[in-house]
């Protein structure tokens, strides 16, 4: 299995950490080929996570822009957005290695929840490592991660967020290796997990692929998602790759848009450097210091992006593009009045980016956004921001 996505990605870790990621690249290679772990994972997406999700057409919004735009419900699964299709599966390798434990680090409280929420289904014990300023805001979702039976530790270091909380979770994943898997959130950190990650989400592009062929007898014109740390985008995108008439979009969150500042877009404004055992695009000083990342949506707030994307930027394969906290905040509400569903804010990123770039598009290009989350939690920021009435 290659460490390397072009220039970037590999293994920059603490000598004691290689044998647990060797562990782990040889279980995926032996895991993955096997019809009794691979079945076992599509029964649990199917009848446990609700796979597969629909691919729905938006007919008011789609009339407006001038484009056909469908949207792939991450949304519907079980605790609300791609992230259990990770945990699931992650969580099954686990217990296929022997082991009984999970670590897991949570920024947002989303992957917390779904390590959480998979733990508990498949008997595992589950402590997930969060910055103290996350456990503040994010109150509700450690509420149900101690509901779920996850214990919740908080990490006072640093800037006290997400960074600092994956920094503690490898920490403990050093220490007790033998009895834990780390869980990683997204399609980021040292390899094998940027690839593991992929090939857990690369279902979304399967089902998109599939019910694109069924829907309109063809690909998609644009595949377009979000990219945090990259795994809903990588996920959706990873079929396409080789299929090179399909337009493959991701979208940064540049946060409150003022240029140098309080953004989330590594690849637009990084630049290649270190970060969590990957080498990749990163927010950071001219000296090398990581820069606080920002965005209204809480869930893309972090300074790098997994190494595949920085790969598919520099060989062209993928453009990467941004949209800002007003812009996602008006699409959450576009998409809201007009079919009637509510998207993550992070979603809403992807979706603002075809509402700005419509025009450009061929008329009736089919463009299919991936819908990553559902927005219930998001509602507090938006009525912050938008007022009450969402006026
Ligand atoms: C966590 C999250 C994201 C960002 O993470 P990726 O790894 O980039 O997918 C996007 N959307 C939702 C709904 C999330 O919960």
């Amino acid at each position: 299995m290659d460490a390397y996505f072009g220039g970037f990605g590999g293994r920059f870790v603490p000598e004691l950490l290689v044998p647990p990621l060797d562990e782990l690249e040889e279980a995926m290679g032996r895991l993955f080929g096997d019809p009794s772990f691979t079945g076992e994972l599509e029964v649990l997406l199917r009848t446990y996570a609700g796979r597969p999700t629909p691919l729905t057409f938006c007919p008011r919004l789609s009339e407006r822009l001038g484009v056909e735009l469908w949207l792939k419900r991450e949304d519907l699964l079980h605790s609300g957005a791609h992230k259990i299709n990770n945990t699931l599966g992650q969580a099954l390798l686990a217990r296929a290695m022997g082991k009984g434990r999970l670590v897991a680090e949570t920024g947002a409280g989303q992957h917390g929840v779904a390590t959480a929420v998979a733990a508990a289904r498949l008997g595992l014990d589950a402590v997930v490592y969060m910055g103290a300023v996350d456990v503040e805001r994010q109150a509700v979702n450690v509420a149900r991660m101690r509901l779920l039976g996850a214990e919740v530790r908080s990490v006072s270091d640093g800037t006290r967020t997400l960074k600092d909380a994956i920094n503690e979770a490898l920490r403990d994943w050093i220490a007790t290796q033998r009895s834990t898997h780390y869980c990683f959130g997204t399609a980021a950190g040292p390899h094998p997990f940027p690839t593991l990650v992929r090939d857990l989400q690369a279902v979304i592009g399967r089902e998109i692929r599939a019910q694109a062929a069924e829907a309109w007898g063809g690909l998609p014109d644009v595949v377009c998602a979000c990219v945090g740390g990259g795994s809903n985008s990588i996920g959706a995108f990873h079929e396409f790759v080789g299929l090179g008439s399909v337009r493959l979009v991701g979208v940064e969150a540049a946060g409150t848009g003022e240029p140098g500042c309080c953004n989330s877009a590594p690849l637009n404004l990084g630049r290649p450097g270190i970060l969590h055992g990957q080498l990749s695009m990163l927010l950071q000083t001219d000296d090398g210091q990581i820069l606080p990342s920002h965005s209204v949506s809480a869930g893309l707030d972090y300074p790098g992006v997994g190494p595949e994307h920085s790969h598919l930027m520099a060989s062209g394969r993928a453009e990467y593009g941004m949209a800002s906290d007003s812009e996602a905040l008006d699409a959450f509400r576009t998409l809201a009045r007009l079919e009637g569903i509510i998207p993550a804010l992070e979603s809403s990123h992807a979706l603002a980016w075809v509402v700005r770039n419509a025009p450009s598009l061929a008329p009736g290009s089919r463009v299919v956004v991936n819908l990553s989350g559902r927005g219930d939690k998001d509602l507090g920021i938006a009525e912050e921001r938008l007022g009450k009435g969402f006026a």
